[in-house]
């Protein structure tokens, strides 16, 4: 396939380019339908802390019910959602949704949300999270935005000031999928972050190779001269755990501590926690 203009100039009509197209702009009338008539689900994924392994948190993940498709995972239509501008019309509803469910659970359960470079680009981010919280009666202290150095690459003034106002109000901020981007030392001086996610590859290859665990402790070491926290993320397997906690995360995220699922099957809060402790 030739992408782009050739040599001289010419554009090769290319039949599996116009498919994707096609594919890419279904998809996005879908959506549009989708959101009107409340197809996205949240389901939520437990953050443990090392060590007790007891759930501090709780970080929602978007979900899309398609009629058609059936489940579709975020990577398939955020970007094409940040790409028309129709995040900012989701990232609202996900908001909403997350605080006034956490707002039903334990004092002690934060809730983390997912925040795309694009929402900040739109200037009421700042007035979307307080009216979540306001609407829902959710403490800022139990909100967790996190963001990706995606945000920083673009990163403004207008930015940080954002990110300054949502602290001073309470709310923390997090770095997610820390450690993949190129020059992500340098994004640490620019905002004081609460927390390092630490990105899945690293976990993944905790064991399979070497240099893994040395970039995990130096991240710890980090995490704790700048005084933030540090949270490992996809943690499948016992051995994983083990190295981890040995290293000094401060939190751990993964299957093994339970996949993400829909709020109504959440043991958390209410009857379903008493039952599955056995105490009732
Ligand atoms: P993320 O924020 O880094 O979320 C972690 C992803 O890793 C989730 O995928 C989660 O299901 C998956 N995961 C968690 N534990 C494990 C594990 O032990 N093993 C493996 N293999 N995977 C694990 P998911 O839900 O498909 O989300 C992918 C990405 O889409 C997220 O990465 C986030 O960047 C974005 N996203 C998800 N929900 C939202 C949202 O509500 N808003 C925005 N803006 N982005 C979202
Ligand atoms: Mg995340
Ligand atoms: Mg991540
Ligand atoms: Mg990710």
């Amino acid at each position: 396939a030739i992408k782009g203009n050739g040599r001289n100039g010419f554009a090769f009509f290319d039949p599996s380019m116009a498919a994707e197209a096609d594919e890419r702009h279904r998809l996005e009338v879908d959506f549009r339908a989708g959101l009107a008539r409340g197809e996205f689900e949240l389901y939520y994924q437990p953050v443990v802390e090392a060590g007790t392994r007891r759930r501090v948190g709780m970080e929602a993940l978007v979900r899309w019910n398609h009629p058609d498709q059936g489940l579709i995972a975020p990577d398939r239509f955020i970007a094409m959602a940040e790409d028309t501008g129709l995040v900012g019309t989701l990232g609202e509803w996900i908001l909403q949704t997350a605080c006034a469910e956490a707002a039903t659970w334990p004092d002690d359960v934060k809730i983390a949300v997912n925040i795309s470079p694009v929402q900040f680009r739109k200037t009421n981010l700042l007035d979307v999270i307080m009216c979540a919280l306001v609407d829902s009666g959710l403490p800022p202290e139990r909100l967790e935005i996190e963001i990706t150095e995606r945000v920083l690459l673009e990163w403004e003034a207008e930015h940080v000031s954002i990110l300054h106002q949502l602290k001073n109000l309470g709310v923390a901020v997090a770095l997610d999928d820390f450690g993949t981007g190129y020059s992500s030392l340098s994004y640490l001086t620019a905002f004081p972050f609460d927390k390092l996610k630490i990105d899945r590859c690293f976990t993944r290859d905790l064991l399979a190779r070497d240099g893994c665990g040395a970039i995990v402790c130096a991240i710890v070491n980090l995490g704790r001269t700048l005084d933030m926290v540090t949270v490992a993320e996809g943690v499948e397997t016992e051995a994983q755990q083990r190295i981890l906690e040995a290293a000094g995360v401060g939190q751990m995220q993964g299957y093994l501590f339970g996949r993400p699922t829909p709020a109504d099957g959440l043991a958390i809060g209410g009857p379903a926690t008493a039952a599955a402790d056995g105490t009732v």
